[in-house]
């Protein structure tokens, strides 16, 4: 157990300096290299994260660990290659640009990797493996965990492209959980290292039913947590490369809003308001989580905001407030 283990780190750290050899110094690499300076990722920042490429075959990483002395089988559950029905083996990784996913140690533990055209799925992560744990797994822990340390904050991220992408503008404190749903185990890991988390998911649907959930997990496991806002369709790499790292550190990161905030936008969000009748509900649900707050110096603010927000006198906003409490106990 120990043995295999040891051995599947080491086929890692060495199919992850195959794959960044292949993308920065061989013809193999070349289109895919483009892609990513076209992306805007720098030299440098390619060394710094190993960012590297498997090639477009079958068995050449098959090949490689073969020739390197290990066991074709104990690589598929490493999740290196991958086995058909018939018994065959093969590379996993065709043709993708790939993006290693490290333990808090620094450990290479699998990979992710991401097709260079319109190819589905777009991203192809490493499977579970005894490595491997997706619902542990913070993206970029072993690098940013003592600016994440000093600052006492972590921003998340919903994409490693985004931690890859931030981090080049001088954002040190930025990780991102690896294609599953946000756990309490994650939450967990973040918040042994800090207690400030800035949520900062894409500017989609998706993202912010996502910032939803992740929030009320990362405030049960104690920690303050403030959510960034992001243009409709944009996510944090799009816009530093539409509007640049300045303006993202100003216009994103330091307008994070806190989750009261959030939460008020995102039923505002989710309600199209056509007459009195839809105000005097979504005010209702507006109260509904106002209520819940512990500070009545915050309950007021958010009362005067609401009160001001539909031009209702603040006298019965409160009347109303007493009575969604009153029915909630
Ligand atoms: P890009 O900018 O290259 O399109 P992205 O980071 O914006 O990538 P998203 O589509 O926003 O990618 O997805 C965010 C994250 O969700 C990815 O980093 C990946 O971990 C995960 N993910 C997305 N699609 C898949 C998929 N098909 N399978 C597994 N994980 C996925
Ligand atoms: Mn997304
Ligand atoms: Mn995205
Ligand atoms: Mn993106």
């Amino acid at each position: 157990e120990q043995d295999s283990k040891a051995v599947m780190y080491e086929a890692h750290r060495l199919v992850a300096k195959l794959y960044h050899h292949v993308l920065t110094s061989t013809p193999y690499g070349q289109a895919a290299l483009r892609y990513v300076e076209k992306r805007g990722l720098s030299r440098q920042i390619i060394d710094e994260f190993q960012i590297g490429f498997a090639p477009d075959s079958w068995d050449f990483t098959t090949h490689f660990l073969k020739k390197r002395g290990f066991e074709p089988q104990e690589m598929v559950e490493a999740g290196l290659l991958a086995q058909n029905d018939n018994g065959r083996i093969f590379d996993r990784f065709r043709g993708r640009i790939m993006f290693p996913i490290q333990d808090s140690q620094g450990e290479v533990i699998g990979f992710g990797g991401r097709a260079t055209e319109n190819i589905q799925p777009k991203y192809l992560n490493s499977p579970e493996t005894s490595l491997f744990n997706k619902s542990r797994t913070v993206f970029n822990l072993h690098r940013s965990r003592t600016h994440i340390r000093k600052r006492n904050q972590a921003i998340l991220f919903e994409g490693y492209m985004d931690v890859i992408s931030t981090w080049q503008a001088g954002i040190k404190n930025g990780i991102a959980t690896l294609g599953t749903a946000f756990t309490e185990q994650h939450a967990r890991v973040i918040r042994r290292n800090a207690e400030q988390v800035i949520l900062c998911y894409d500017g989609d649907n998706a993202g912010q039913e996502a910032t939803a959930k992740a929030l009320g997990i990362l405030q049960q496991v104690g920690c303050t947590v403030r959510i960034a806002p992001l243009p409709q369709g944009i996510d944090p790499d799009d816009f530093i490369k539409k509007y640049g790292a300045d303006a993202f550190s100003q216009k994103v990161i330091l307008q994070a809003m806190p989750v009261t905030q959030f939460r008020l936008k995102h039923l505002r969000g989710k309600r199209v308001l056509h007459d009195k009748h839809d105000e005097a509900k979504y005010i209702q649900e507006a109260l509904e989580v106002i209520t819940q707050l512990s500070s009545p110096i915050e309950r007021d603010m958010y009362e005067r905001q609401l009160a001001d927000e539909f031009t209702v006198p603040l006298e019965t906003i409160k009347a109303e407030a007493r009575q969604v409490h009153k029915n909630k106990q």
